[in-house]
């Protein structure tokens, strides 16, 4: 028995038992149960969390990325560009419309996109004549560390591509843009959060949200979400599904908002006391913030050669962990029509290998994760 979970959503629901009632029969009392007052109070809690203008509830990240990807005009042949080392669901967004996704390969390091590389594919696209067919370039902010965004944006500008920004795992999160504190998400022409119970700011259930600053992309995405309408109802603008938040998700997530930014100092607290303990380790930690950056340690994930035997080591030691991501997305057997074969991105398939994720919730006590730690250092 693992007395330790890798996740343990359990304990923050105590915590918050009252304020979760009192969210719950607040919806059920209102009667309103699809786009009522709980979901337009979040978006407009979020933008200003976020300091950006608009956010639009969706029904989970993998919608945020969809909306995304339509509102900017992705069509069936369109290409997206990412790394193959993220959630499958980054990719897959975009495949589901009939878009082709690109990578580039990751820094072996940190795990982040190889901007090198980015501009050269887009260099050569340019050159084929083919620069047209890229509709967005796809930055994640993996493990809540948050991607080089001052690199990716001259990129998108040199090009003229836009920018959608993969936020699901870094609420809260910042950087620096042109001496400006940037909240992750809100860089690019859009940003995507989900709220799988599991992320920094997590539901009891699915939900996501798209941020942006542009009005008419925002409207894009409030038809997207709800059959094609603008505010007023039955009149149906485009084609499109029902991608909505829930308004029960909407009424827990305002009362856990407020708990974010303490929530993330929290794993920043654990991350670095981790980190600490494993300098002496033959491993690599995460990477560490760069000045003007503030990573938010959604997972807390090291490289090692010796995964498989730390994995067990810290099983039988009643220790939970996890593998963020086994496969990278172009070895998924859901991709093979691309054509991309072992050895194309290295980096990424070498981290795919060697990544291992710790215990990494706000809850976790100090004893657990000295408990953690202890035993990483006496198995090496
Ligand atoms: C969780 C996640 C998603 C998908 O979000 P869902 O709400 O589960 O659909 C997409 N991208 C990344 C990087 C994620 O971590």
């Amino acid at each position: 028995m693992e007395k330790i979970k890798i996740f343990d959503l359990t304990r923050q629901v105590h915590v918050l038992k009252d304020d979760i009632e009192e969210a719950l029969w607040s919806t059920l009392s209102s009667g309103q149960f699809i786009l009522g007052n709980h979901v337009s109070a979040f978006e407009s809690e979020f933008c200003d969390y976020l300091g950006c203008r608009y956010a639009v509830g969706v029904g989970s990240g993998t919608s945020a990325l969809r909306l995304a990807y339509l509102a900017i005009g992705l069509k069936s042949g369109d290409r997206i560009i990412t790394t193959p080392t993220t959630y499958v669901a980054t990719a897959m967004a975009a495949a589901i419309h009939g878009g082709v996704p690109d990578f580039v390969d990751i820094n072996p390091e940190n795990g982040r996109m190889d901007v090198n590389q980015l501009r050269e594919r887009l260099r050569n696209a340019k050159r084929q004549g083919t620069l047209k067919q890229y509709r967005a370039i796809v930055p994640v902010h993996l493990y809540g560390y948050p991607e080089n965004m001052t690199e990716i944006l001259s990129v998108s500008e040199t090009f003229g591509i836009p920018v959608i920004e993969d936020a699901c795992q870094a609420h809260g999160g910042w950087f620096s843009l042109k001496g400006k504190k940037t909240m992750a998400g809100t860089a690019g022409h859009l940003g995507c959060f989900s709220f799988y119970p599991t992320k920094n700011l997590g539901a009891y259930g699915d939900g996501g949200m798209v941020v942006t600053d542009n009005p008419e992309l925002a409207q894009q995405v409030r038809m997207l979400r709800n059959y094609g309408q603008k505010e007023k109802r039955h009149t149906h603008f485009m084609i499109a599904g029902n991608n909505r938040l829930d308004e029960i998700q909407a009424a827990w997530l305002r009362k856990k908002l407020p708990h974010l930014s303490n929530y993330n100092r929290r794993r920043r607290e654990i991350a670095a006391y981790y980190t600490s303990q494993f300098a002496s380790l033959p491993i690599i930690p995460p990477p560490e913030d760069q000045e003007g950056e503030y990573s938010v340690s959604h997972l807390y994930v090291i490289q090692t050669d010796q995964r498989a035997s730390l994995q067990a080591y810290l099983s039988e030691h009643g220790i939970g962990t996890a593998i963020h991501y086994p496969t990278p997305i172009h070895l998924q057997p859901a991709f093979a029509y691309l054509g991309f074969s072992t050895g194309d991105f290295p980096n990424a398939e070498r981290f795919a290998k060697r990544v291992l994720s710790l215990p990494m919730y706000p809850e976790l006590t100090d004893a657990e994760v000295e408990t953690i730690a202890s035993a990483v250092k006496d198995f090496f």
